[in-house]
């Protein structure tokens, strides 16, 4: 199948844009990087992905190790807590991105995404003769990359090129200079050491030397700075030290919070879980890739109380549930993975942490991203209870212990699970009506049934009318008379609308409708008494 010449992210963008599933923020003013708006069709989308996450986590939370339904409660707490919060949860002090700007390219950079190439070259007698840093270059570069090289050989100074790599693969540009710096390296390999080192691990007179990702002179790019990535506000009438108080950077931290009375008021016990989905904010030093890093966004966490020495238990179950859980929502074994991050990379606290990664089309044939679970052990709470002088322990009456539990986290991004089951619901197919169409999980499609009398007259808009009042009781629905049969599928298609219900002159007679499924594109006759029961069918 032909594909078009815009990559498919672009061509994303401007579905969502077109069909009202996703806007750039204060577009009229000429938007406002890192911030995005969701349109009725995606706002419709991300309320069905948090509205199933809630029933899968409060209503009807999975089956547990021992075959009982595990315990959970639902929270909502507020965007601006305590400063003290942030003191004690470290996010105040260590949630800050070293960043690096380039002078030349204007550009922003965090300087644990940028790596660069350390070449060291020898001559014929294989005496070193200068050391070289570049990053990925583009094929046609490469002869003048080499005679560069040799020149500056000769003048026997060293240079740096860097590149952009996320360590989890995010950024754009990563798969493409991967491929291009193999290549690179394989062709130059014979004749010089090379050796990739992130740019944090250089000293600053080697920095110094470094030419940016998108710069062609060396020394543009700055020292690393730190940056905070919390944005920060004032309460009361006073603007001072005070009075600031910070936008959540995640929702977790409200959840410890109360977590003493939830367990005080409601009739749980470890292992229980309290689950919260809501806004955070964090000003991101590169917001990038459309809706996947935003500055304000929203996340589906929730916090599992254990008892400590049943800790590993519930992270391999919450790991393995949460996969199993984005695989029912519709993305494909082949774009998850399991990304079990390695004792040095994780937090401090951390006994364990795997990242559930989709295969983004900007990552891929790497992955990103999608949801982090954790095992945070006792540390939140330690803090909490340390900083706010409230004991927080667990009292087993039974056992006659007392305790701090251990948690298990697992941290969803919902705008991002929006993303990964758009890119993953995206299709294309030059030989339907609409060539780009999304192949949502019907339970998820923002509209269920599209219902189109065939022509808007001879008694069939008044049929249709009827089914529509009865089935919008039940399923969002959408009624349709205008324009042609074809052009009304069309639409319904772009909006990932798995049912089309039409009224044709049939109807009057047989009391007979048609069907389209739109993965099929073929059509089947139902009783219209039978549209409702057909419907609630096919969406559970
Ligand atoms: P990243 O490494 O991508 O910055 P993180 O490890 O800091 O993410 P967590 O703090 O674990 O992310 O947050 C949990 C989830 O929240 C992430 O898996 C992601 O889905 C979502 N998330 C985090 N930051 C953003 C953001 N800036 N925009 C959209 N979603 C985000």
């Amino acid at each position: 199948m032909p594909q078009p010449e815009t990559s498919l992210m672009n061509r994303l963008v401007s579905l969502c844009k077109r069909r009202g599933f996703v806007y750039p923020a204060s577009e009229i003013y000429g938007g406002l990087n890192g911030f995005w708006d969701f349109g009725p069709l995606g706002t419709q989308l991300k309320n069905n992905i948090r509205d199933a996450w809630w029933r899968d986590m409060v209503d009807c939370p999975p089956i547990g190790p021992d075959g009982q339904p595990v315990s959970i409660v639902g929270i909502d707490t507020s965007i601006i807590q305590h400063p003290k919060t942030w003191e004690a949860s470290g996010h105040l002090s260590g949630f800050a991105d070293l960043m690096v700007d380039c002078k030349e390219s204007k550009k922003r950079y965090r300087a644990d995404h940028i790596n660069v190439f350390e070449v060291t070259m020898r001559d014929e007698d294989k005496e070193e003769k200068a050391r070289l840093f570049f990053s990925y270059v583009e094929p046609e570069q490469l002869n003048e990359i080499v005679a560069g090289l040799i020149k500056r050989t000769k003048k026997d100074s060293q240079y740096y090129l860097s590149f952009e790599r996320h360590p989890r693969n995010d950024s754009e540009k990563y798969c493409r200079e991967e491929g291009l710096a193999n290549n690179f390296l394989s062709k130059i390999q014979s004749d010089f050491i090379l050796i990739e080192r992130p740019f944090t691990a250089l000293n600053a007179e080697e920095q110094a030397k470094v030419i940016g990702p998108d710069a062609k002179n060396a020394g543009t790019l700055t020292e690393p700075r730190s940056f905070n990535l919390m944005f920060n506000s004032y309460v009361g009438v006073f603007q001072n030290e005070e009075s600031k108080v910070y936008l959540r950077p995640e929702t977790a931290q409200g959840i410890f919070l109360q977590y003493k009375n939830v367990l005080d008021t409601s009739r749980v016990k470890p292992p229980f879980g309290i689950a919260q989905v809501g806004k955070s904010f964090r000003n991101e030093v590169t917001p990038r890739n459309f809706i996947f890093r935003t500055r304000e966004f929203e996340q589906m966490e929730m916090e599992f109380f254990v008892p400590p020495e049943d800790g590993m238990k519930w992270y391999e179950f919450w790991v393995a549930e949460r996969l199993r859980w984005w695989g029912e929502m519709g993305l494909s074994k082949a774009n998850i993975f399991r990304h079990e991050i390695g004792d040095g990379d994780r937090a401090f606290y951390s006994a364990a942490t795997a990242d559930i990664e989709y295969k983004y089309p900007f990552t891929d044939p790497n992955f990103g991203e999608l949801e982090g679970v954790a095992y945070r052990t006792d540390y939140d709470l330690k803090q909490h209870q340390t900083f706010s002088k409230t004991n927080l322990e667990y009292i087993d009456q039974e056992a006659k212990t007392r305790y701090l539990p251990h948690v298990i986290e697992p941290a969803a991004g919902l705008t991002r699970g929006v993303l990964a089951l758009l890119c993953e619901a995206y299709q294309y197919d030059e030989s339907r009506a609409s060539p780009e169409w999304l192949k949502l999980k019907p339970s998820l499609a923002p509209i269920k049934a599209g219902i189109f009398p065939l022509v808007n007259k001879d008694g069939m808009p008044e049929v249709a009318e009827k089914l529509f009042m009865d089935l919008r009781k039940t399923h969002t629905c959408q009624y349709d008379a205008k324009q042609s049969i074809g052009k009304r599928y069309a639409r319904m298609d772009e909006a990932g609308t798995p049912f089309c219900i039409t009224i044709d002159g049939d109807t009057l007679t047989s009391q007979n409708v048609t069907i389209r499924n739109r993965d099929t594109a073929q059509q089947e006759k139902v009783a219209l008494d039978q549209v409702k029961s057909y419907l609630s069918t096919k969406l559970s």
